[in-house]
């Protein structure tokens, strides 16, 4: 009840609102008329693995920097928006380095499991958090499957205007929405240093004409446990 309450409050906001495209309400909360309209768009990454070096954490740096978020020492309660996963196959020996952040789920688990809406995705694949209405449960975090989603334990200062954060709410990868919606491409794109254009790739998954489509037309990849159904907007090259 509460759950359909405060969505239906959500919704008359962003209709009410709709011809402010692009505007921010207010901290937290991202305006966006594409949250309610079908999009053309489906906004993705595609991650070459073996451009990614495994000392390198340029993407992380200049996530931290752009987004304005930092760890105090303990990993087990830091923001994590963005991570390195180190793989080795014990078989061959062969190792990988990825840079693993919110994985735009098509089907997100963290917005099913969400009791207030807080949780949402934009018509364009984007998954965030609204966090004038999150309560810090951390459902969401315990769904999804890429452990993708960490909790603000402290108060925050100094944060950027365009990357609201608070403590006891929930946060993660925004795909750098803010830059995303002013025609860029997201910080960690932007900051990998890796040769022939860097190791990741953004773009529109659902326009076959896009950079990113022809990509993945011609070299295969994968999805992190595609076998979940979430439908993830990353994909993997040479994994
Ligand atoms: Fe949600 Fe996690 Fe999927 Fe991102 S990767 S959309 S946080 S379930
Ligand atoms: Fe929703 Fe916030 Fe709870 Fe996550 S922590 S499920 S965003 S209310």
């Amino acid at each position: 009840m509460t759950k359909v309450r405060i969505d239906g409050m959500r919704r008359r906001l962003l209709i009410g609102a709709a011809g402010f495209t692009g505007l921010t309400l207010a901290p937290g909360v991202f305006l966006t008329a594409a949250a309610e309209a079908e999009s053309a768009r489906r906004w993705g990454l595609l991650i070459d693995t073996n451009k990614c070096d495994k000392d390198c954490d340029a993407c992380i740096t200049g996530c931290k920097t752009e987004n304005g978020w930092d760890g105090h020492g303990r990993p087990a309660t830091d923001p994590q928006w963005i991570r390195k996963v180190n793989l080795l196959d014990r078989a061959t020996g062969a190792t990988r380095s990825l840079p693993v952040m919110c994985q735009p789920c098509k089907y997100p688990p963290c917005v099913d499991v969400c009791p207030t809406g807080a949780s949402f995705k934009r018509a364009d694949g984007i998954v965030l958090v609204d966090k004038h209405i999150c309560i810090g449960c951390r459902y969401c975090m315990m769904a999804c499957p890429y452990k993708a989603r960490s909790f603000v334990h402290e108060a925050v200062e100094d944060q950027k205007p365009y990357a609201p954060r608070g403590k006891g709410t929930v946060e993660s990868c925004t795909l750098c929405v803010h830059r995303v919606d002013a025609g860029r491409i997201p910080a960690c794109v932007e900051a990998c240093p890796a040769e022939d254009g860097g190791a990741l790739a953004f773009g529109d998954l659902n326009d076959p004409a896009s950079d990113i489509s022809k990509r993945i037309a011609e070299y295969a990849s994968v999805q992190i446990r595609a076998d979940l159904g979430t439908d993830p907007g990353v994909r993997y090259q040479s994994l």
